[in-house]
């Protein structure tokens, strides 16, 4: 099997947040054990994977990320490292940050709303969580300026009001983010448990995108828009259990063990497509 240009590492599961709309792994799938981590990243890199976007779960949670982010950015001396995008909810205490930080060359951070109420019921299980994310924010504009911000904001049926308005609450330009990026809520793991009440429709998400592009030129932010009917075969998740997932027209697709999948032959791992899946990631983390 031939790995594609970007990958998603998950190697995490659980979470300190239980957002209804999650996409990600269950919680309480065991994480990935350091080694294996490790590995997957030696053989990332092996096999010259461009970009790997760390999430989860909730990343910041584990351990040894400081080293996993380490690994995945060493290369030979004539190479380029690779990209290394770290997506986290932004409750981690700073100095966990702090190890993890000189490693990355983007992170992306999560804004639902500029309304308090809408915001608290999509974000939940810890408060404050925005104040908190700008706080993030703000640090790593600060003092870590060699490192893009992505600012993503999932929107869903209980956000519609609010989602066009987050950069309102980043008052001074200099801590806006490189790129702020609309997620269309998809019904995939507890998404689609949760899809009765939290699905928008493609009319009402169009609107919200176009408040979105007026605030975003506005501001001077570079805005990014990603909808559900343009996902399939544009990643190539690893999950904590080391299961390859992809997404095509049908929805997620588990194909089988990372290992045992890049030893043999896999047709299967054509459903990523290397032009989707490598603007995908330049569009969302472009060279600037
Ligand atoms: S969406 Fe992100 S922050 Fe929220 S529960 Fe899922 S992994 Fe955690």
């Amino acid at each position: 099997m031939q790995l594609p240009s970007f990958v998603d590492l998950r190697p995490i599961g659980r979470c300190n947040l239980s957002c209804p709309f999650c996409f990600g792994p269950r919680h309480e799938v065991p994480s990935m054990t350091r080694e294996t981590a490790l590995r997957i990243a030696s053989v990332l890199q092996q096999n010259s994977v461009r970009g790997v976007v760390v999430s989860g779960g909730e990343p910041t949670l584990l351990p040894y990320l400081a080293e996993l982010s380490a690994e995945l950015r060493s290369a030979p001396p004539s190479e380029t490292p690779m990209k290394l995008v770290l997506s986290t909810n932004g409750l981690a205490p700073l100095p966990v940050m702090e190890r993890v930080l000189p490693h990355l060359s983007w992170v992306a951070l999560p804004l639902e709303s500029a309304d308090e109420t809408e915001h608290r019921q999509l974000r939940t299980g810890a408060a404050p969580h925005r104040d908190r994310v700008l706080r993030l924010l703000r640090e790593i504009r600060q003092h870590h300026r060699y490192v893009r911000v992505k600012l993503g904001t999932v929107v869903t049926r209980r956000n519609t009001a609010g989602a066009s308005r987050v950069l309102d609450l980043i008052e001074d330009d200099k801590w806006l983010p490189d790129v702020w990026k609309i997620y269309q809520m998809s019904e995939t793991s507890y998404g689609a448990d949760n899809g009765d009440w939290l699905s928008v429709e493609e009319m009402e998400f169009e609107e919200v995108v176009a408040r979105c592009r007026r605030t975003a030129a506005d501001r001077g932010v570079r805005l990014e828009v990603y909808r559900n009917s343009t996902r399939s075969g544009s990643y190539f998740f690893i999950d904590p259990d080391c299961t390859v997932v992809v997404i095509d027209e049908k929805g997620e697709r588990r194909l089988g063990d990372f290992f045992s999948l890049l030893a043999g032959e896999s047709p299967a791992a054509d459903v990523v497509l290397a032009e989707r899946n490598v603007g995908n990631f330049m569009k969302t983390y472009p060279e600037l």
